[in-house]
């Protein structure tokens, strides 16, 4: 056979099996199984291949995907065992070897997900791609602990910032301007900048702010001071990712079963006129 013609044949056979292969991204939720959506749980009843990442319901995979190849390809912060472009190539390999493959993401996978970079790999390789949303840990995990994002007359808006990397300077006068709710994820390592940048813009010190560690888990926390001294609380609970921040007004009206927020608040508001 020429070397034209092997060419042609195994193209042939790879856009074959590409029809045949598929993508979906899944949004898993914040970690538990009934937070998954049914058009998810749909997605991973009919899959061959499972990639999931630790943050996703992983528990129950073996139940809600019983078909599949489960791949831990187990993200922790700082510490990704599969590289972002190698899990671009498992996808990628799988789908033009004809299986359904399942990209099982935390939350949802266009919220610090990198589920676009994901996309554009699969549509760079010619694989179907379709991506099913999930319950963000944005606005799930505060709900968790009972932190409502919005309130009337109390908070209109809420912004979503990564903390993964520092905020910069204007991006934190900007966010202090702006009133309402902020929700970081990925904040624990830069909760002592966000907090000071925002105090330095003119927000008040008494600003409440939660952390909620590990929500919907067995072992989820709630710590809750101010501005001025959630730097220090985070310390003595020995805070941990994964965890949401939530700053704002909203924080007051947390309830979630333990202390009530405005008697922790009280507390912290308490020690901050004495010191
Ligand atoms: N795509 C995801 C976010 C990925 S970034 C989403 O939409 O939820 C990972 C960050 O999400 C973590 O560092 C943490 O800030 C947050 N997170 C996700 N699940 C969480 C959980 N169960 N409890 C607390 N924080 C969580």
């Amino acid at each position: 056979m020429d070397d034209g013609k092997a060419r042609a044949d195994r193209r042939e056979t790879l856009d074959g099996a590409a029809r045949a292969g598929r993508v979906t991204l899944v949004g898993g939720g914040p970690g538990t199984s009934d937070l998954l959506t049914v058009a998810g749980a749909r997605a991973l009843a009919e899959a061959d291949v499972v990639l999931y990442d630790r943050l996703a319901p992983h528990g129950e995979l073996a139940t809600l995907a019983p078909h599949a190849i489960l791949i831990d390809v187990g993200k922790t912060p700082g510490h990704h065992p599969v590289s972002q472009r190698d899990i671009e190539a498992l996808i990628v390999c799988h789908a033009l070897t004809g299986a359904h493959v399942v990209r099982l993401k935390g939350g949802d996978p266009y919220v610090f997900g990198r589920g676009s970079e994901e996309v554009v790999a699969c549509q760079a390789a010619g694989v179907p791609v379709r991506v099913v949303p999930g319950v963000t840990s944005a606005v799930a995990v505060p709900a968790a602990a009972g932190i409502p994002l919005t309130h009337r007359g109390v908070s209109h808006m809420f912004t979503v910032v990564s903390g993964h990397a520092p905020l910069t300077d204007s991006e934190l006068e900007h966010l202090a301007g702006l009133g309402g709710t902020i929700v970081v994820l990925m904040g624990v390592g830069t909760l002592p900048s966000i907090t000071q940048g925002l105090v330095r813009h003119g927000a008040p010190t008494t600003l409440p702010v939660a952390i909620i560690e590990r929500g919907y888990s067995d072992s989820q926390a709630t710590t809750i001071g101010t501005l001025a001294s959630i730097v220090f609380d985070a310390a003595a609970a020995r805070v941990s990712s994964p965890a949401v921040l939530v700053i704002g007004e909203v924080v007051r009206l947390a309830h979630d079963g333990d202390a009530s927020a405005a008697t922790l608040l009280a507390r912290a508001e308490a020690l901050a006129d004495v010191s």
